[in-house]
């Protein structure tokens, strides 16, 4: 598989709201790893709202969750220390390192596993190159990416063209309109 095949995520959906998670879970999925920033919350908040924890404790009922950033650990604990689910910092995805480490906390098989995230580079190829199904959502603000995330974008930008080119129809069934709605 080229890299730009593990750039190619299984789904695309606007948010985490809007993720058919009951037909997932009829394909076999059964446990979800999902980002933080920018697919939970932006980073201009940073503590998860009563609505998203229940919004996730509800997913809780059906599916193993956990959190998996790379960011630090004051960011992640910040945000999510105040709830139930384990997750993980300093993920450094998109190796494998810190998906590893999520597994010890899940009881899985690797494709009975979904990764939520907003990001190519990290989210998607990291759960690609773990051999995860792959879910890539509309970044919560994009304008509120750091820096390191904003090179990631720049790479992100090329990828998407070199996908377009080589892979025209899974472009256009799974990342059209993601590059749409960010009006890339
Ligand atoms: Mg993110």
């Amino acid at each position: 598989m080229s890299l730009y095949q593990k750039c190619i995520p299984d789904y695309y959906f606007e948010s985490i709201f809007e993720i058919p998670y009951q037909t997932l879970k009829e394909q076999g999925i059964n446990t979800l790893f999902f980002d933080l920033d920018n697919t939970i919350i932006s980073y201009d908040e940073d503590v998860l709202s009563e609505e998203q924890v229940n919004f996730l404790l509800e997913l809780s009922k059906t599916f193993q969750i956990a959190i998996l950033s790379n960011s630090g650990y004051k960011r992640v604990s910040k945000a999510v220390g105040h709830t139930t689910f384990p997750y993980i910092y300093h993920a450094k995805k998109p190796t494998k390192l810190g998906f590893k480490q999520a597994l010890k906390k899940v009881h899985a098989k690797k494709e009975e596993i979904l990764v939520i995230g907003d990001q190519l580079m990290t989210d998607v190829l990291g759960a690609n190159r773990m051999g995860f199904s792959s879910c890539l959502i509309k970044s919560v603000k994009r304008k509120s990416d750091r820096k390191i995330t904003q090179f990631n974008r720049k790479l992100e930008k090329f990828i998407l063209k070199k996908i377009e080119k080589k892979y025209p129809d899974l472009y256009i069934e799974r990342l059209e309109k993601y590059v749409n709605d960010h009006q890339m």
